[in-house]
């Protein structure tokens, strides 16, 4: 029966164009022209997708079964102090469904790749805002809490994640012409905002001494979570291991898909402390921490979402409007490579 499924072919890095090529990936290529069927074909099939995949894929699952828990078992609607779990929650149960999505589907064209990826990046970033929300609820140091630091740090928070996806799309334009220029564009997208929001946490955890450092048995947690985003920025900034031997872990084992699992892993242990935090500190944080509000919670959320959504828009018009470079492939002729449309 499975055989009378006919698997798409996967092919070499010489044998697809430069924009969908990865770091010492060598082989297990899908066709860079890929129907939506054949890209759902391939979670199926062992390709150098499918592990990238899977890996945010179920995470999604797991963060939507949390979100649902917590909005069935607390009245969410009335207080207001469990609003920010909330978005939190939404924002992890976003960031693996919109990468499970563009690693999915963007094999189906040089633009479907970069729209897929404006995406993910759009996510990621909600994500980061996700934590500063929780932070400023939860996390801040007793010593912090309600200081001008803590009033101003949501704002900033949703200028970082703005500019974080501003960033972050604008580093594919120039991906083909000075790849490790737009590789240290997306560090620096996603390494900035997630060390400000870490600010109040990194003080509690590492620096702070004496009283109101709120040094409680989360702390431990919050370790595991700041280890884990530390190696995941280095997986992601390095290609480590398949650098060190090209070719030898393009289905299993690369840097991407370890990325992905210390990312989700690094995720867990963040909603874990948070909601120890949340639990142990809430009848303090009531009477001493800023209250929550719409503004300083689900509205800042939605102006993220919203600003987001129409930095990817502005992003996709050019590729949408340019369909003469979509089939081109990178070689020793494209010179006509434009700055502005990402294709090669
Ligand atoms: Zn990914």
């Amino acid at each position: 029966m499975l055989s009378l499924i006919k698997l798409p072919r996967v092919f070499t890095i010489n044998q697809v164009p430069k924009v969908f090529h990865e770091d010492s990936i060598i082989s297990g290529y899908r066709h860079p022209r890929s129907s939506a069927t054949d890209c759902i074909l391939s979670l199926f099939q062992l390709t150098n997708e499918t592990l990238n995949i899977w890996t945010h894929f179920l995470p999604t699952w797991y963060f939507l079964w949390k979100l649902v828990t917590v909005v069935l078992m607390q009245p969410v609607w009335q207080d207001s102090f469990t609003w920010p779990l909330v978005i939190f929650l939404l924002s992890c149960c976003i960031y693996p469904l919109a990468s499970s999505c563009a690693h999915t589907f963007s094999s189906m064209s040089a633009r479907a790749r970069h729209i897929c990826f404006f995406f993910d990046y759009g996510a990621l970033s909600f994500y980061s805002l996700g934590s500063a929300i929780i932070y400023s609820a939860y996390v801040f140091p007793d010593k912090w809490v309600n200081s001008f630091f803590h009033q101003c740090y949501i704002p900033i928070a949703v200028c970082n994640a703005i500019i974080s996806t501003n960033m972050a799309c604008y580093s594919r334009f120039p991906e083909c012409q000075s790849p490790k220029f737009s590789k240290c564009l997306r560090v620096v997208a996603f390494a900035y905002p997630y060390l400000f929001d870490n600010i109040p946490l990194f003080y509690r955890v590492f620096l702070c001494a004496g009283e109101g450092c709120t040094d409680n048995d989360t702390n431990i947690l919050h370790y595991n979570h700041i280890a884990l985003a530390f190696l995941t920025g280095f997986l992601f900034a390095t290609h480590l291991p398949e650098r060190l031997a090209p070719g030898s872990f393009d289905y299993i084992g690369h840097s991407h898909q370890l990325f992905h699992v210390c990312g989700i892993l690094g995720t867990h242990f963040q909603m874990k402390a948070i909601e120890q935090d949340m639990v142990t500190r809430r009848s303090w944080l009531l009477e001493h921490s800023i209250p929550i509000t719409f503004s300083n919670s689900v509205g800042a959320a939605l102006l993220c979402v919203v600003v987001n959504l129409i930095i990817i828009i502005l992003y996709s018009l050019p590729l949408l409007s340019a369909p003469v470079c979509q089939e081109k492939k990178c070689g020793k002729g494209s010179k006509k490579t434009s700055s502005k449309v990402p294709c090669c």
